[in-house]
């Protein structure tokens, strides 16, 4: 039975009075449900968070460095990611890949260095409204994929989740319908199924962009939709909350 999980990304939000107060409600809820949940704030409050999230919710980082250590300001790597206790991170979301010009060589390197560094890689992929407009959602989606796996044993799978983000989602209010996204996910597991048909089974896949409480449910629905990746609804205590329950 693969895992559900609702996650939460913070991107460049948040503060320490978030921290302290949405982390302890949540993870009460997290003890009473199925599914994982994982939140990634800020680095700079992820100590705090794992202090005040204590076992039942997972902290992760929204982004980490492909190398080892060294000259490289303002990065930094996965192993100080797991010395603080962090367990994910995830990599390759839109915002890295459009603003701060990721490619996908980039991120599998990333996700590579996070898995053998005993991290868990949120792999983040999606589509343009452009490159949906022009009927490339499967090429492009699809391609993200194969670039990662192509560098990546199957046994590294069970340290990998793939979350779908269409671009033009995200912040905007606009959800992929449950059918649009199930579409993609289901791809992204054929698609999974070439390299390895049980690794393929296991993977969770998560949908992201414009998630509410009133959306998650049918999204949850789907049989390739295995949780969320939310971004400004998980900033939201009782909205982040009636979402995991939704999922759990
Ligand atoms: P929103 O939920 O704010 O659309 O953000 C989605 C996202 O980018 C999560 O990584």
């Amino acid at each position: 039975m693969r895992k559900k999980i609702v996650a939460g990304n913070w991107k460049m939000n948040g503060s320490p009075e978030l921290a302290n107060t949405l982390l302890p409600r949540l993870a009460e809820v997290a003890k009473d449900i199925q599914a994982d949940v994982l939140v990634c704030p800020p680095t700079v409050f992820a100590s705090l968070a794992k202090n005040v999230a204590g076992e039942s919710v997972a902290i992760g980082a929204q982004n980490c460095s492909d190398k080892a250590s060294g000259a490289y300001t303002g990065e930094v790597s996965v192993a100080m990611l797991s010395e603080i206790g962090l367990s994910h991170v995830l990599v390759g979301h839109s915002e890295r890949r459009a603003i701060f010009g990721e490619t996908d060589e980039l991120i599998a390197a990333k996700v590579a260095a996070a898995i053998e560094g005993g991290l868990t890689a949120v792999l983040c992929v999606g589509e343009t409204l452009d490159e949906r407009e022009s009927d490339k959602t499967l090429e492009i989606v699809l391609g993200q994929v194969k670039a990662v796996l192509d560098t990546l044993s199957a046994e590294q799978w069970t340290q990998l989740v793939i979350a779908y983000e269409p671009v033009w989602a995200i912040g905007t209010g606009k959800t992929a319908t449950s059918d649009q996204a199930q579409e993609v996910h289901q791809a992204i597991r054929n698609c999974l199924a070439e390299y390895s048909a049980d690794g393929a089974g296991e993977m969770s896949l998560l949908y992201g962009g414009s998630v509410k409480a009133a959306n998650a449910g049918e999204l949850f629905a789907q049989q390739d939709i295995d949780g969320a990746l939310v971004g400004g609804a998980s900033l939201d205590a009782d909205e982040f909350i009636a979402i995991c329950r939704q999922a759990g």
